[in-house]
């Protein structure tokens, strides 16, 4: 981790004159949180029966939830990169690609079934939120908990400080260090300041530490389905109470009432739905409904829900508007409430699941339409049937042939992502941390 020296003086010349624009008074924290692999419907704010999140709950009440937020890409890297760009995967182009930059097997002894692990950074003509932000006048800071999140791959464009320390185990960063690093930046550093937090714990394997392991499963309990969602929901509770301490540091420290909070998640988790677990394949709900959670600048802002779809790529300029900077009008994602474009999600599949080819998705009011490059596809009407067990393709072809057209020609009209950026090394502990996750197996 780079160590930065706050120059006092620099910071708050910089934030009077918000860096080129006099008018501009800047907000003076501005905080990003990714709940990593989190479920919308597994916290209480979204109506979950188990008191997994009381500090989110609470959170949320000082908020807007938007209730129907959709993961644009179904892991880490894609979903990352919308919420950093405002793009759409077809157009930031971080994710998973035969051609891509990022080549594992050079850095990594291997078979040669290996070579398929490449991936693609953020392109090098994109201009991240941090990017923006830091040239806005704030000073930067990140500290993040997941594999995907190390500074090799590229989400660490624009922070002044990128704290990837430690990130070596299958369980990436515990909650507890990230919100302790988290609370010790904000120590170091003065003036306006953006801040973004990637918390791992629900990501699998589902161990949670200490009291959570067994608040909503028996230590007995037998091997299955019960015992796996309540390991996962006790991940869940694990994070949501060292987010609670990062709350009340906020608020002991008097940030919290002025800043701008925001909190998601990259994507969620299938736990026997379907007859799967995990993510990076089939973009169904339990995969792509995420919590999305925003707290604006100032005691007694908007709260309340909002039942409009929204995606990650909607964060970036619901970030930069409410901030008062420039959005600019290349990005597929626009501020709620004013949201006009298609709700698209995309899951390139990454090996060994290639085979079954990519996964598309299309959501237009209750209906949802999943692509596939194999012809798998299928309709859904999310009204009567939300976890997605009626496949209407067969008897609404017309709808099926309408939605694919309009799928299609959108994504082939966006911009293709320009260069990649160059290839970092990884690192040893980087490594270590994918052959522990079964990526590199
Ligand atoms: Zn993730």
């Amino acid at each position: 981790m780079r160590v930065l020296v706050v120059q006092l003086s620099v910071l708050v010349w910089l934030g009077l004159l918000g860096c080129g624009n006099p008018a501009l008074e800047l907000v003076p924290t501005v905080v990003l949180i990714t709940l990593d692999t989190t479920r919308a419907d597994h916290l209480g704010c979204y109506g979950y029966a188990r008191n997994t999140s009381p500090n989110l709950d609470a959170f949320a009440r000082e908020a807007v939830v938007y209730e129907r937020a959709i993961a644009p890409a179904t892991w880490t890297l894609p979903s990352h990169a919308s919420l950093f760009t405002g793009k759409l995967t077809a157009s930031h182009g971080a994710q998973y690609d035969p051609d891509g930059a990022l080549r594992l097997r050079s850095a990594i002894e291997g078979p040669e079934s290996w070579e398929a692990y490449r991936a693609r950074t953020i392109a090098r003509t994109e201009r991240t939120l941090a990017e923006r932000l830091r040239e806005a006048g704030y000073a930067t800071g990140a500290v993040v908990g997941g594999v995907w999140l190390k500074a090799a791959f590229g989400l660490d464009r624009g922070f002044d400080d990128y704290d990837d320390d430690g990130i070596g185990t299958v369980n990436g960063r515990l909650a507890e260090d990230v919100t302790d690093r988290a609370v010790e930046w904000l120590k170091q550093t003065a003036g306006p300041r953006f801040l973004f937090l990637n918390y791992f714990d629900p990501h699998s394997p589902f161990e949670p530490p200490d009291d959570f392991a067994w608040r909503f499963v028996a230590p007995d309990a037998p091997e299955g389905g019960a015992r796996v969602i309540g390991s996962y929901d006790g991940e869940i509770a694990y994070m949501d109470h060292h987010l609670g301490r990062f709350f009340q540091a906020l608020r002991d420290a008097g940030l919290y009432d002025d800043a701008l909070i925001v909190v998601t998640a990259d994507h969620g988790e299938l736990l026997g739905e379907h007859g799967e677990m995990g993510h990076g394949r089939v973009p169904y709900q339990e995969v792509v409904h995420i919590p999305l959670i925003v707290k604006m600048p100032g005691p007694g802002g908007p709260t309340g829900r909002n039942a409009e779809w929204v995606q990650l790529n909607d964060v970036f300029p619901l970030i930069l508007q409410s901030l008062g900077l420039e959005v600019p009008d290349d990005i597929q994602g626009e501020a709620p409430p004013r949201t006009d474009r298609p709700v698209v999600v995309e899951s390139r599949t990454v090996p060994p699941w290639t085979r079954e080819g990519e996964w598309l998705a299309l959501i237009e009011g209750e209906t949802k339409f999943l692509w596939n490059r194999r012809g798998r596809h299928a309709l859904f009407d999310l009204s009567v049937d939300p976890q997605e067990q009626r496949n209407l393709a067969s008897q609404n072809r017309q709808s099926v042939s309408s939605m694919r057209r309009r799928l299609e020609r959108y994504l082939a009209s966006l911009p293709p992502p320009g260069a990649q950026a160059a290839p970092r090394a990884l690192d040893p502990e980087t490594r270590q941390a994918l052959e522990n996750l079964g990526y590199l197996e």
